[in-house]
């Protein structure tokens, strides 16, 4: 099936209020299963009548994606907290509470808004991380899809993979952007020498 038909299938799906009509939802390559750490020293005043009273802390650590949590620990001493923040990022499997999340919130890195805007991809990565020309040939004919809230309803130009030319809206489009944040790239330093 070609893109045209693909994405003429899923508006009709849509229109008619069908479920599970597929693309397959991928992921942005700049995705993580955190995307906030709290790392903080909680002290607290230890009593007891066998070996004294004193102060004590150890390190509270605690792990978002999209505004909930999905990693805590104590620690002991810093060292372990930062070890236990990198074992969790390189270790765990995806948990449900990000599936959850992915499924209904934007999926800019860190935005908690809803997805409002839904893009079907014309091309996508292969396994060695070359550009590959058909997506619809990739997933077997379902698709892939990527989704945003208006604010990041508007992709770019810069890269191939997340841009607006790689994709065909299914519902919005870039159009929809409510966008005021922009800054400009840092580009070359001049040094007055
Ligand atoms: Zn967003």
């Amino acid at each position: 099936m070609d893109l045209a038909t693909r994405l003429k299938e899923i508006k009709d799906a849509l229109k008619a209020g069908l479920k599970h009509q597929g693309p397959w939802h991928d992921r942005l390559p700049e995705f993580s299963i955190v995307d906030r750490v709290e790392i903080k020293i909680v002290p607290r005043f230890k009593t007891s009548g066998l070996s004294g009273n004193e102060w004590r802390q150890n390190i509270s650590v605690v792990g978002y994606f999209k505004g909930e949590v999905v990693f805590t620990e104590r620690c002991g001493d810093m060292d372990y907290a930062l070890a236990s923040v990198y074992s969790f990022y390189k270790h765990t499997s995806i948990p449900k509470v990000v599936l959850q999340k992915e499924k209904e919130c934007c999926d800019q890195p860190s935005c908690m808004n809803k997805a409002t805007n839904r893009y079907l991809m014309k091309k996508v990565h292969s396994e060695g991380n070359h550009f590959e020309a058909n997506a619809m040939k990739k997933s077997h004919g379902q698709g892939y899809y990527r989704q945003f809230c208006d604010i990041h309803a508007e992709r770019g130009d810069a890269c191939l993979n997340d841009t607006d030319s790689n994709y065909l809206p299914i519902e919005g489009g870039p159009g929809n952007s409510t966008n005021l944040d922009s800054s400009p790239s840092g580009g070359p330093i001049v040094m007055d020498l």
